[in-house]
């Protein structure tokens, strides 16, 4: 059975820094069941909505089925291994980040782990904390962002202490605009459809009323430059360098 020394402060760290961090869908797909439950823990403590599986079937599934910012994939599991799980994926042209799970003394693993299309991977034990920086990594980059800081014309925003300003001053955003801005910054430039941030800002049981998103686009447009966020008239929201010029035409 695998161990992870989880180191209790950085996951209290974690937590503290996490509940104002945007709101990301992490899949776990672990076999054993107390590393399971612990890093589900960890994952949700710091912020993220996680699903879990134990086998490779049911991962291989919500991974198919199911928009998932990153993956958390154990490479030795029944039913399908994880290579295989991996391999399926990239076949069908999923390109979410996976960081996969080895044992420490199979190399092999990992090379056949990376050929199967996997960006990262941790060797069994690990500490909590490795792999929470290493899955911030992975979807920094995935977003495009080699640092923790999005620079959006006035707008500033530092991922690791959640903080805002705008012109160089600070704005004060509640937890849920934070996370509704943050996640319109990774995908700056681009059109995220309202569906698209209800799935990714509200956990499952939340209402997922979509009226609700205009409400907190609303209440950020105040706070911010009017300009930065646009409508997309039928698709979602946009969010852009005033200066640079709406990119979108208006369906
Ligand atoms: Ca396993």
């Amino acid at each position: 059975m695998a161990v992870v020394v989880a180191a209790e402060a950085a996951v209290v760290v974690e937590a503290g820094a996490a509940g104002a961090r945007k709101r990301m869908r992490i899949l776990l797909v672990e076999d054993d069941n107390d590393l399971q439950r612990l890093l589900k823990k960890a994952l949700t403590e710091a912020g993220y909505v996680v699903d879990s599986a134990a086998d490779g079937e049911e991962g291989h599934f919500l991974g198919d089925t199911e928009p998932y910012d990153a993956v958390v994939l154990d490479l030795g599991l029944p039913k399908l291994d994880g290579v295989r799980v991996l391999e399926k994926w990239r076949k069908a042209g999923k390109t979410m980040p996976v960081l996969i799970l080895t044992a420490r003394d199979r190399w092999s693993d990992k090379v056949a782990g990376f050929d199967a299309g996997a960006d990262d991977y941790l060797a069994k034990p690990f500490y909590t904390e490795e792999l929470l920086a290493r899955l911030r990594a992975l979807l920094r980059r995935a977003a495009g962002f080699a640092t923790a800081d999005i620079d959006i014309g006035p707008l500033h925003i530092d991922t690791r202490a959640s903080r805002v300003t705008l012109d160089g001053n600070p704005v004060k955003l509640t937890s849920l605009e934070y996370r509704l801005l943050a996640y319109l910054a990774y995908h700056r430039g681009k059109v995220v459809s309202r569906t698209e941030l209800v799935e990714h800002l509200y956990d499952q049981d939340f209402d997922r009323d979509s009226n609700t998103i205009e409400v907190f686009v609303g209440r950020l447009r105040k706070k911010l430059d009017a300009n930065l966020i646009q409508t997309v008239r039928g698709l979602g929201y946009s969010l852009e360098d005033p200066a640079l010029g709406t990119k979108h035409l208006p369906v």
